[in-house]
């Protein structure tokens, strides 16, 4: 599996694998696929304590049991948790459903009222204490990553999650380029357009067929140019697809380039 460095951290694996409603699948089919995509080499795991009010966090704890030294582990804090009290609470609690003793990563799933500096102290001092390795924004645009900056130094901001997928792509325009520029690793969230979004194309088959791969697999590819890519998915098999990392040449990405082109810059959108 290719790997990038991610901000501070080292190399972690350009694909990965997100949770997000895997409490109404299947239980053992999605403990599967988890276990599945890590044997694969899609090491970070992507989850949060939004994900079925903590469910997902105790089906993600099954899933990597006796595992945990091969995951990348990410959770995500709600804003309306994300005071300095709240946010090492959060912490705790999150840990103790995922049954391990430490994240990797730990983000502020969006903006919401409590000032930035509050929760990066309390991310700081999780940091400190062992309690998550680095910690990382979500859904910020240019301006949010400013002052984000300003009130953490550089340095300490390890990631930006963000929605990334070939109908959506605004975050090429200011974002990616911040990111770059600051040493943030980008996180692409909804690569395949979330649940039932994924796109049918002409294009987009022409190409998979012509290099032997899937759609997902050409989508995935594309993203995975400038950013880490996190599908979900509840299925072993599925997973299987969405690990084979396929080679796109000059002339696939100037035709997804056209199919799916970068609108102009309405601000950050999200889920
Ligand atoms: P996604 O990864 O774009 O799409 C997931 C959908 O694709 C699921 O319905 C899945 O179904 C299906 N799928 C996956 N592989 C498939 C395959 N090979 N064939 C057919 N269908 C396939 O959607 P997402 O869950 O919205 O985004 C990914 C992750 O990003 C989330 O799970 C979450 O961890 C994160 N996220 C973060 C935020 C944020 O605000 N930070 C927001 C949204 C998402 P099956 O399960 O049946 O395979």
């Amino acid at each position: 599996m290719r790997t990038r460095h991610f901000g501070p951290l080292g190399p972690v694996p350009v694909l990965g694998l997100g949770t997000w409603n895997m409490e109404r699948d299947d239980r053992t089919s999605a403990i599967a696929a988890i276990r599945r995509a890590i044997e694969l080499g899609m090491t970070h795991i992507d989850t949060a304590e939004l994900y079925g009010r903590g469910k997902v966090e105790q089906l993600v704890g099954e899933a990597i049991a006796g595992l945990r030294d091969r995951v990348f582990l990410a959770s995500k804090v709600m804003p309306s948790n994300a005071t300095f009290d709240g946010t090492l609470r959060a912490c705790e609690a999150s840990l103790k459903r995922l049954g391990t003793d430490h994240l990797d990563l730990y983000l502020l799933h969006w903006r919401g009222e409590t000032p930035l500096g509050e929760t990066f102290r309390a991310f700081e001092q999780l940091k400190a204490q062992g309690k998550i390795r680095a910690w990382g924004v979500s859904n910020f645009d240019d301006a949010d990553l400013d002052e984000a900056l300003r009130a953490s130094g550089p340095g300490s901001i390890a990631c930006n999650q963000v929605l990334y997928h070939l109908g959506e792509r605004t975050i090429e325009h200011r974002v990616i380029p911040w990111c770059t520029e600051h040493g943030v690793a980008v996180v692409a969230y909804s690569p395949l357009g979330a649940t039932g979004g994924f796109p049918r194309s002409r294009p987009l088959e022409a190409i998979a067929k012509r290099i032997g791969a899937t759609p997902r697999q050409v989508a995935l590819a594309f993203l995975a140019q400038r950013a880490f890519v996190i599908p979900k998915s509840s299925s072993p098999s599925h997973v299987d697809e969405l690990a084979r990392e396929i080679e796109l040449d000059a002339a696939a990405i100037a035709e997804l380039e056209a199919a799916f082109p970068l609108a102009p810059w309405r601000g950050l959108p999200s889920l």
